[in-house]
């Protein structure tokens, strides 16, 4: 049983007053440079928060202001007075949750979402059984070329709908695969809730390149969720029972390292000892837990990569996922794993590391604001003019896709180890 101080989940006062309001980061924030409103910009929510800490209510405006927020973290990472953006608008998003009510339906889906669906693999393969059926019996694209979701005002939710990718990576929970060569390392792989169902075939590449790199790579029986999603959302008490069954299932089993392919992902497993900060059974697991938590970029170019690829004669451009860049601090690692693959030309896009709009489930709830965003990001890809936009996140492969479907373009959408695997593979 897990013994913990129960603290309240609100932005504290010692992290807001690093903010010192210089404004330093307005530029780098999303919703700002479409917006231009302060209260709209990293300044003006932290400004609200103090608001509320001092005893300000929370109303429809102030939820407004924090629900329209990426999360992206890009202002973090301009901010020269280290405030921590993120954990700030996570605290924020979980006073909101406890303090106020939402309307009945609103409590029934969440609490499905994110109490039910998210952490049963049962229940997500029923639902991705079921939208596998909606796309592969052809009614998806009918539905689709009626316009009937144009209509509706559902088209550009409607075309974030992941694919379902049967056989989902469920099946492979609990396996152990054999490094290829010498063995070098073992380590565990996160499959991931969603992914499990919808990037099932980038697990597997996942698991042959690490392979291919000396890994023995254990799928751990047991794991869950990573919490990602609930964190985001505001629901952090949701989030640390699915904490402590990830530590439980990996912790003890041996690894030299703990991989995501999710950056969104990774960055809240990489936060399990803030999460469980005032858990006094779980803390220092959680601590040990974050020593090994690698995003799957930075563990292959941490070490020794295996040379033997094929080339691959195109134009690549990298889009960071905001969860890596800003919320793990990576970006050399996937452009340095891409120069590495032979016969690639890569071409920095401008603006690479500002949100393409997906930002967890942001941009089903604020699909607007989301598209707006995407257009910028896909008007800087275009005068790079790749044949592959690369990213390092499920969540961005997503939304880029759609963008590509807005575009009328041609670019093919894929994760920094789908093409590692492709270079593999074809030199095999
Ligand atoms: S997290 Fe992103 S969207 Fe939110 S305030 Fe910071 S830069 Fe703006
Ligand atoms: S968050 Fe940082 S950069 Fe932005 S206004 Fe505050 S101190 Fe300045």
């Amino acid at each position: 049983m897990a013994v913990f101080t129960v603290v309240s989940d609100s932005p504290q006062t010692v992290d807001l007053d690093r903010c010192v309001h210089c404004g330093l980061c307005l530029q780098a924030c999303p919703t700002y440079r479409q917006l231009g409103v302060e209260m709209d910009s990293p300044r003006g929510r932290i400004y609200q928060m103090v608001q509320v800490s001092e005893g300000a209510p929370i109303n429809d405006e102030y939820r407004e202001h924090i629900d329209l927020c990426l999360a992206c973290r890009a202002c973090e990472t301009a901010c020269p007075s280290g405030v921590e953006y993120g954990r700030l608008i996570e605290a924020a998003r979980a006073e909101i949750e406890s303090k106020t009510k939402r309307n009945w339906s609103g409590r029934v889906v969440r609490g499905f979402i994110f109490n039910r669906l998210l952490s049963s693999p049962a229940l997500l393969t029923i639902a991705g059984s079921g939208l596998w059926l909606y796309q592969a019996s052809g009614l998806q694209r009918a539905v689709r070329a009626t316009h009937v979701l144009s209509l509706l005002g559902l088209a550009d939710l409607e075309g974030l709908t992941p694919r379902a990718e049967p056989p989902f990576f469920f099946g492979q929970i609990g396996k152990t695969f054999p490094a290829q060569g010498e063995r070098r390392y073992r380590v565990a792989l996160l499959a991931g809730c969603i992914s499990s169902v919808s990037f099932a075939r980038l697990n597997e590449a996942t698991v042959r390149v690490l392979r291919r790199n000396g890994c023995e790579v254990v799928i751990p029986a047991g794991q869950t969720c990573c919490g990602a999603l609930h964190v985001h959302s505001g629901l952090p008490e949701s989030a640390r029972p699915l904490a402590r069954r990830n530590i439980d299932a990996i912790l003890d089993g041996g690894f030299d390292a703990i991989i995501s392919n999710a950056a969104g992902c990774g960055s809240t497993l990489k936060e399990y000892g803030h999460l469980l900060e005032h858990d006094h059974l779980y803390v220092h697991k959680a601590k040990r837990f974050v020593a090994l938590m690698k995003d799957a970029t930075e563990f292959l170019a941490g070490i020794e990569l295996n040379p033997d690829m094929h080339p691959l004669k195109m134009r690549v451009t990298y889009q960071d996922s905001c969860h890596l860049a800003h919320g793990q601090k990576i970006k050399k690692a996937p452009r340095q794993l891409l120069a590495q693959i032979p016969g690639v030309e890569f071409r920095e896009m401008p603006m690479a590391d500002v949100c393409c709009g997906s930002a967890g489930i942001y941009n089903v709830l604020q699909t607007e604001m989301a598209m707006q965003i995407l257009d910028s990001k896909m008007a800087n890809i275009q005068l790079v003019q790749p044949d592959v936009i690369a990213t390092a996140n499920p969540g961005c492969m997503l939304q880029l896709e759609a963008g590509v479907r807005r575009t009328g373009g041609k670019q093919k959408v894929m994760h920094v180890l789908e093409l590692l695997d492709e270079a593999y593979a074809a030199s095999s």
